[in-house]
């Protein structure tokens, strides 16, 4: 029997097919540009792969097509759609309103659907595939993972922003943060990775990939994140400025006359690494582009570097210390050359890295710091569907 995990986008789902018991992957796949030309579903699982090149106009026609691959006789890992015991899903944003996963119903889509002006790229698509799934699978329990929950623990003086307090009343204007999932799950690895309780522990988790966020744990809790009210605030992303001069917004458009969407495409798709380097968001390309001397993929390492540090120190003086530093996604678990960039003179915070063991780390959980160092800087890589299954697992009784 199997949990579904699924991830709907704007253009693409993407699905992870569980083991309901063990939580070991059956498989993995989806949807890609739905809605585009070139559609195609695709899955790779215990009993081979799969793809089919087919027109998908919907995330209605995609999430049908998603279970006839899983059913397929010769490569599927389903017999009837009923194997399914649960279905979790990834959303994106629950404002203040979950501090915990929760069991889908009527009630939790309509605070979904209330939450849409806070996230109108990510809300409107998990709504879709929440709303198919509970179509094809009446029946069977779903759950919302919210990346914002794990950081309904920030005190007020972290989450408000220095605006007129009636645009939080009114509003809801406030810091949500994101990559809650991810900063879950990659705490629970902790205790596993460390053999040691970290529930007294001051940590600072760095999820770093195409989208990245920074986060200050106290006890188990967050306490502050970079990300804001929407993902573009915080640090330098693949596409996303992160933090940024408001009056810079004001200047673009009374001074150059950019619209509202202009604007808005300028921070989330044309910023980061792509604007400053002017060659790409891939920091691999980037790093790659660096080392044959070019000078603006140099300076948007340095750059991105150097926000990470500031954001560093700051969570650290936040929580009066710190006793770990973890890097973690795509850029987190295997880049070493942005990890020592970031960890450089960095000794006064007890953060010294062993560079053998960081140039030999990635992709899995290793202490990297010096035997003598103070905090500990570690990697630990993120699940954030395993994750997903974890919660759906628990709230649909199947643990
Ligand atoms: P997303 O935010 O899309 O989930 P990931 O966590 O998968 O992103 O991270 C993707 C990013 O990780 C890529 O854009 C790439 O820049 C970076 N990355 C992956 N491997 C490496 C590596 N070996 N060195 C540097 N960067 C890497």
């Amino acid at each position: 029997m199997y949990i579904l995990v699924i991830n709907s986008g704007s253009s693409s789902i993407k699905v992870k097919l569980f083991d309901s018991r063990t939580l070991d992957v059956i498989a993995s796949g989806g949807a890609d540009r739905i809605g585009e030309q070139g559609s195609s579903i695709d899955f790779k699982g215990n009993r081979g792969a799969y793809r089919r090149e087919l027109r998908m106009t919907n995330h209605s026609q995609a999430i049908k097509e998603i279970i006839k691959a899983l059913m397929n006789t010769e490569t599927g890992a389903l017999h009837t759609i009923n194997d399914i015991k649960a279905v979790g899903h990834r959303c994106v944003h629950g404002g203040g309103r979950f501090i915990d996963s929760a069991l889908i119903d009527n009630d939790v889509i309509a605070k979904m659907e209330e939450c849409i002006p806070l996230a109108p790229l990510h809300n409107p698509p998990n709504l879709i595939g929440i709303k198919e799934a509970r179509l094809l699978l009446a029946d069977t329990p779903q759950v919302a993972v919210f990346d914002t929950a794990f950081h309904q623990t920030m005190p007020k003086h972290a989450f408000l922003y220095a605006i007129p307090y009636e645009l939080y009343k009114e509003h809801h204007i406030r810091r949500y943060g994101f990559h809650g999932t991810s900063f879950r799950f990659v705490l629970e690895s902790m205790g596993q990775l460390l053999e040691r309780s970290i529930d007294q522990a001051r940590v600072i988790i760095a999820h770093l990939g195409n989208g990245s966020s920074i986060t200050a744990v106290n006890r188990g809790k967050s306490v502050d994140t970079s990300m804001g009210m929407t993902p573009v605030e915080g640090l330098m992303m693949g596409t996303r400025s992160g933090d940024l001069d408001n009056g810079i917004l004001l200047y673009l458009m009374n001074k150059l006359g950019m619209s509202v969407n202009e604007v808005d495409t300028m921070l989330n798709k044309k910023s980061g690494f792509l604007g400053v380097s002017g060659r790409g968001n891939d920091v691999r390309d980037i790093i790659e582009y660096a080392g044959r001397g070019d000078q603006r993929c140099r300076l948007a390492l340095e750059i991105c570097a150097y926000r990470i540090k500031k954001y560093i120190g700051a969570f650290a003086a936040a929580m009066g210390g710190l006793d770990y530093l973890v890097f973690t996604a795509g850029i987190g678990e295997n880049s070493f050359v942005m990890r020592e960039l970031i960890c450089q003179d960095l000794d006064f915070l007890g953060i010294k890295l062993d560079p053998v063991l960081n140039r030999q780390t990635q992709g899995t959980g290793c202490d990297i710091s010096e035997k003598n160092g103070q905090t500990r800087v570690i990697v630990v890589p993120t699940n954030e569907e395993l994750m997903i299954a974890r919660d759906t697992q628990r709230l649909a009784g199947l643990a």
